[in-house]
Order: C-alpha cells, then sequence, then structure tokens
C-alpha cells in the first residue's frame, strides 16, 4: 500500500499523519474540523483516493484522478444547497446510495461539505446512517463550525482538526509555486488564511479581477445615484459572464462517463445524473457568488479608507498596493456599512432580487 496521495499537505503535517494511518484501516467515519481555506477539502480528495484506489492512494491511476477531481463514481459529494442541507439531500445523496451496491467494485466515500449546514432533519437522517454504517462505507463530514454541529454525531466521527495557516505561510507557499512576491503578499493579506482563495488571487490573471469590478463601482457610486445604478449594472453584468463561463464547463466533467455517442454508459447513469445536479447548482449560486466576492473586495478598500483616514500605517491596510485616497471617514463608514449589510441580507435570503440590494447599496455608498 503506498499512500502517494497523503504524502504531504503543506502546513497541515499533523493531520495527514494521522490520515495516512487511518487510510490503512479506515473508521466508519471523520470529522475534518477547522476553519475555511486550511486544506479540508484537498485532504478529503486525498483521503478518500487513497480509499478508492487499487494500490491505496497511488496518485495517478484513474481512480485517483477521478477522486481528485471529485468525480469518482463512488464518491458522493454533498453541498449546502442555498443556505442549508437539507434532509432529501440527505437522504438521497447519502441514505439510499450508502445501503446499496456501489457503482463500481470496492468502498463507497461520502463527503459532506460545511456539514454544520445541516438542518435538524437532515442531520438526524445522517445521524441514522452512522448508528448503523454499511460496511463498505467511509464518511467524512468537513465543518469550519464544528460546534454547531449535534453532539451525537461528532461522538461517532474521529475527529481530525486542521488548524489555521499564518499569513507568513501562505505567503511562503504562494510564492513557492510561483506567484511575485509582493502579489502573494497582497493575497495572503486580503484572503485570510484562506490559502484557496489567496492561490487564485495570487496565481489566477483574473484573481484581483473582482477588486477591479469593485473598484470601478465605488468611483461610480461616488458620483451620485445614476453612478450608482450604473454601478449595480456593471456588477451584473460581470456576474452574468462568469456565470456563463461557468455552464460551459460541465462538457468536460462529463467526459469520462459518456460512450462515443455523448450518453452515459449505464453503469454511470447515477453518477452523471448527480454531477449534472451538482453543477446546475453551482451554475444557480455563481450570480450570488460572484456578486459576494465583489462586495467582499470593495468592503475591503471602504476598510483601508477608514484605516488611512485614521492614520493607520500601510502595514494594517488589506491592499497595501492601492492607494486609499483622501475620504471624510463618516461617509465611508457609512458606505462599508451598507456594502455588508448587503453582503448579509444575500447570503440570508436566496429570494432577494440582487440589483435591488445592490442597487440600494451603492446609493448609500455615494455622496450624502
Ligand atoms: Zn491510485
Amino acid at each position: 500500500m503506498s499512500a502517494e496521495v497523503l504524502a504531504r499537505l503543506p502546513g497541515q503535517e499533523l493531520a495527514m499523519a494521522f490520515l495516512r494511518r487511518a487510510a490503512e484501516r479506515p473508521h466508519h467515519a471523520y470529522l475534518f474540523a477547522g476553519p475555511e481555506g486550511g486544506g479540508k477539502t484537498l485532504a478529503a480528495r486525498a483521503f478518500a483516493a487513497s480509499l478508492l484506489c487499487p494500490a491505496g492512494g497511488c496518485g495517478t491511476c484513474r481512480a485517483c484522478r477521478l477522486a481528485l477531481a471529485d468525480r469518482h463514481p463512488n464518491l458522493f459529494l454533498v453541498e449546502p444547497e442555498g443556505r442549508d442541507i437539507h434532509v432529501e439531500t440527505v437522504k438521497q445523496e447519502v441514505w439510499h446510495p450508502a445501503y446499496r451496491t456501489a457503482p463500481e467494485p470496492g468502498r463507497k466515500v461520502f463527503v459532506i461539505r460545511e456539514a454544520d449546514r445541516m438542518n435538524a432533519a437532515a442531520a438526524d437522517a445522517l445521524l441514522k446512517v452512522l448508528e448503523e454504517p454499511p460496511a463498505d462505507a467511509v464518511f467524512l463530514l468537513l465543518s469550519a463550525r464544528p460546534h454547531e454541529l449535534p453532539e451525537t454525531i461528532v461522538s461517532r466521527c474521529h475527529v481530525v482538526t486542521f488548524a489555521p495557516l499564518s499569513e507568513a505561510f501562505v505567503v511562503e507557499t504562494l510564492v513557492a509555486e510561483g506567484a511575485e512576491p509582493e502579489r502573494a503578499a497582497i493575497a495572503a493579506r486580503l484572503s485570510g488564511g484562506n490559502l484557496g482563495r489567496a492561490r487564485h488571487l495570487a496565481l489566477d490573471p483574473d484573481g484581483l479581477a473582482f477588486r477591479e469590478v469593485a473598484r470601478r463601482a465605488l468611483e461610480r457610486s461616488a458620483g451620485g445615484p445614476a453612478g450608482a445604478l450604473e454601478a449595480a449594472e456593471e456588477v451584473l453584468r460581470a456576474a452574468e459572464a462568469y456565470r456563463k463561463d461557468l455552464t460551459g464547463s460541465l462538457k468536460d466533467e462529463l467526459a469520462p462517463f459518456l460512450d462515443e455517442r455523448g450518453r452515459p454508459e449505464e453503469a454511470y447513469r447515477g453518477a452523471v445524473r448527480r454531477l449534472e445536479e451538482r453543477h446546475k447548482r453551482r451554475v444557480r449560486r455563481a450570480e450570488r457568488d460572484y456578486v459576494d466576492r465583489v462586495l467582499l473586495a470593495a468592503s475591503a478598500l471602504l476598510r483601508d479608507r477608514v484605516v488611512a483616514a485614521v492614520g493607520g500605517g500601510s502595514e494594517l491596510l488589506l491592499n497595501p498596493d492601492v492607494a486609499p485616497g483622501p475620504a471624510p471617514t463618516v461617509r465611508t463608514a457609512a458606505a462599508l456599512a451598507a456594502i455588508e449589510e448587503a453582503r448579509a441580507a444575500l447570503a440570508e435570503d436566496l429570494n432577494l432580487n440582487v440589483r435591488l440590494v445592490l442597487e440600494r447599496a451603492f446609493l448609500r455608498c455615494g455622496p450624502s
């Protein structure tokens, strides 16, 4: 057995050492606990690969490659839809498949991301499965807020703790991966220890595009009501372009399971359906995700103006590469509050009209 896939996850040596031992004789349920962006998802993929690979996680075979891309037919992935994970999702994606024969010979692995978002009924359904776990199934629960999980569930899991990553560690990692030191430093600062987000900011050519959209929106809003409405329009246009890009990516995801005529092979109908549904959810969420990232960037820019206005030095800025510019503190603080309220409102209520929320927020960013 060679658990190559578990060889290393920088910054999480203890957790990975634990998983390497666990992979040899896995328990039926694990809880990966630790802040967002600390490597829980990567570790879960690697652990799943080590459980699904005939060689124990070689890192190169078909099973490993599919598992590492979240696409192995025996890998069942549950994520929140909207704010919660609903009971129907747990029944369909965990309960039923857990007691059925796996699509391919071997184990079944169930990964539940943001597990603390299960509502009470969903947690109850999962608990029933954990109380009578099928012998060929392994459950991985991921959570940044493990204290919000019912004790009955936590007590049935082996807890694997993922430590928060330091800013220095994130910078070092990004530079080693080829990022320019200055950009790595900005990315690490903006992402607050979330390595995945920092990597995207530092290495993706479009990584800082959100901030550019946010900067332009604030600039327009400062011009008055007409500018604020234009700003909302521009953010929505950019979000729509992002959603369209995402829509096109499904074909690649499905390719390994389709025959030469582009139809799902019999054994993979379920896997293909799951990939399609997950993809649909991502597309539905795409506009919200995009808008949230722009608002987050706007909030960071406004916060810097407040910090600069009260005399804070550049070491305190979230965007050390952007001159905050002079701004009256009271108005900037009001704009910051407006942006944060908009983010909270959109996260809370999925039925809100995004355009109205944006317009209202940007109007409050203008001259009083
Ligand atoms: Zn393998």
